[in-house]
């Protein structure tokens, strides 16, 4: 599929597409609505498992009827279609819950990072609109309780990760109390007292948003991408097909479900397989290891620097990795050098895949059981192949498409891009023009259609999969009194891939630390943005016109 009014390129005639598995290179998006999706599922098999949660075990029935009754209750109390309902949870089952349940009510679910603090929180929840919370309880008291007053929520419900499983262990729950705060429902209650009632019919579209998922960019200012349920429904295909997600059993949730990669890559895909998605509450390296001798699961995803945490735990064996089929890695940049050395642990190969927020998960992927070449310039391993249905562009800074094997801004089409920014006409038109998305990302395509990232045209910092946007971190800086000026940068990092450095300048005569400003910065936002180090400096480099020369502080 191509715009007749542009030239048509290799982009478009995709000559590599007929190499690749036996998949078709483009097919029929199966269901209208990831409703639809998730009911095809249950009717298939109402007693398999849809969800494990340690010793808690949850069928595609109990799902079904669990997330109908939490529907019927949001809508008894107001929620009305096109509502948003935002959830502020780790990798629990009431995640997956609200989730389906947000949908009957025709809504939309707003993802937020649990990881949010009060700052980020308040302008999430204004800035979605959202009337209802679902929270765990010990986010609302630390988190949640002192920036509701300030938005449309009107219902707030609470929940614990003790819930659905039965296990009192510390090494799992360490700390955990159950807590009912005041102004709040509980989750659970709330469900049972409206279980067995079933939702009015709900008229979801392909075109309808699903969810919204918040990432941010050079204005500083959190965007929340429009994921809609055409987007959802196609990329759970991708991950089936492609990826080979739920073929052969249980889905691990490593990743943060909040994430665009646990959306698709853990839930949705888990919904259209079926297959059981395991989760376990956090990532926590041994708890994950114990999780997978007990489960057995097949298939996860996450960021390369969970799976090398797993490597160093010390409860691995080679065979950690034994019941896997099909291991993915996403939302950062894999090394060949941290490839080989989990195929030498394990004996398993990790395939590469790449996609955005706004890309809906994946773009380009590693076909399942193809070897990922690596670029002999720049060493980097390919991140796969575009997508079926899409059209994966390298263009200059004018949008034209460079010949193939040209490094350029990597550019994609297809039915996994956003429908754009909620409420930022003026970002959508910028990042998204004519539907198509700017990935900010630097890389180029060789002619059997493998795609490499070699750079990126954007600010942001990766700090293992987690997106630091610097301008959102020098704003909290200013926000310090003694804060004249302050450039964030991205550094290399052993652990975590990169890490956020903060240079500042100070105010005349103010005496300020390195460590207040770390300080000042920690309690305002999620724990993986605030400035590992911090360095004082007289002035901030610049060019000519004014601009923080940030390569010139990276170095
Ligand atoms: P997010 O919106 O959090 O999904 O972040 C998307 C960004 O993560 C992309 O623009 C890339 O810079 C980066 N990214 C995702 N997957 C990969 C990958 N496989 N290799 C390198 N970078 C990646």
């Amino acid at each position: 599929p191509h715009d007749v009014a542009r030239p048509v390129s290799a982009y478009d005639e995709r000559p590599w597409l007929a190499r690749y598995g036996d998949q078709p290179a483009d097919y029929d998006i199966e269901f209208d609505d990831a409703l639809d999706m998730f009911r095809a599922g249950v009717a298939k098999d109402p007693s398999a498992v849809a969800l494990r949660y340690f010793d808690g075990v949850i069928t595609r029935q109990e799902l079904d009827e669990l997330s109908d009754g939490l529907a019927a209750g949001l809508v008894a109390g107001g929620f009305s279609p096109g509502d948003r309902l935002a959830v502020y949870l780790q990798n629990v089952p009431q995640f997956v819950i609200s989730m389906v349940a947000a949908w009957k009510a025709g809504g939309v679910m707003v993802s937020i990072n649990p990881m949010s603090r009060a700052r980020e929180l308040s302008y999430l929840l204004r800035d979605s609109g959202a009337t209802v919370l679902v929270s765990l309880e010990s986010l609302y008291g630390e988190v949640a309780e002192g920036v509701v007053a300030d938005t449309d929520v009107r219902l707030v419900l609470t929940t614990s990760e003790l819930e659905f499983q039965s296990r009192d262990d510390d090494r799992l729950f360490a700390g955990v109390q159950r807590h009912r705060h005041e102004g709040t429902t509980d989750f659970s209650e709330f469900v049972a007292e409206h279980r067995g009632t079933v939702p009015p019919p709900v008229d979801l579209g392909a075109d309808d948003v699903a969810f919204l998922t918040y990432t941010s960019g050079t204005t500083g200012v959190p965007k929340g991408a429009m994921n809609t349920h055409r987007n959802v429904v196609f990329t759970a295909q991708v991950y089936r097909d492609w990826v080979h997600a739920g073929r052969d059993g249980a889905i691990f949730g490593i990743a943060p479900l909040f994430h665009i990669t646990g959306l698709i890559g853990h839930i949705a895909v888990s919904l259209l397989a079926p297959a059981p998605l395991v989760l376990a509450y956090r990532f926590e390296p041994r708890v994950v290891l114990d999780a997978f001798a007990e489960h057995r699961p097949a298939f996860t995803i996450g960021a390369i620097t969970a799976f090398s945490a797993l490597l160093d735990a010390p409860g691995f064996t080679e065979d950690a990795f034994a019941s896997f089929t099909s291991i993915y890695s996403g939302g950062a940049a894999i090394s060949p050098t941290a490839e080989q050395a989990f195929l030498a642990a394990t004996g398993k190969q990790v395939h590469n895949a790449y996609g955005l927020t706004e890309t809906t998960s994946p773009m380009t992927v590693t076909p399942f059981g193809s070897p990922s070449p690596v670029d002999p310039t720049s060493g980097a391993l390919s991140v796969g192949v575009p997508a079926p249905n899409t059209v994966v562009r390298i263009q200059d800074d004018d949008g034209n498409d460079l010949p193939l094997g040209e490094v350029g801004e990597i550019v994609a089409e297809g039915p996994q891009v956003v429908a754009g920014y909620w409420g930022k006409p003026e970002e959508t038109a910028a990042n998204l023009p004519g539907g198509a998305l700017k990935s900010g990302d630097v890389g180029f395509m060789n002619p059997e259609g493998w795609v490499f990232i070699v750079d990126r045209k954007k600010d942001m910092i990766n700090a293992s999969g987690y997106k630091v946007w610097p301008r959102e971190v020098e704003d909290v800086l200013a926000e310090h009194p003694g804060v004249r000026e302050s450039a964030v940068v991205g550094v290399p990092d052993e652990k975590r891939g990169e890490t956020v450095k903060a240079f500042v300048s100070l105010r005349p005569g103010a005496s300020v630390t390195e460590d207040e400003l770390i300080a000042h910065c920690k309690e305002r936002m999620a724990a993986y943005k605030y400035p590992r180090s911090v360095v004082l400096v007289d002035e901030l480099p610049k060019t000519v016109t004014g601009k923080i020369l940030r390569r010139e502080l990276r170095t």
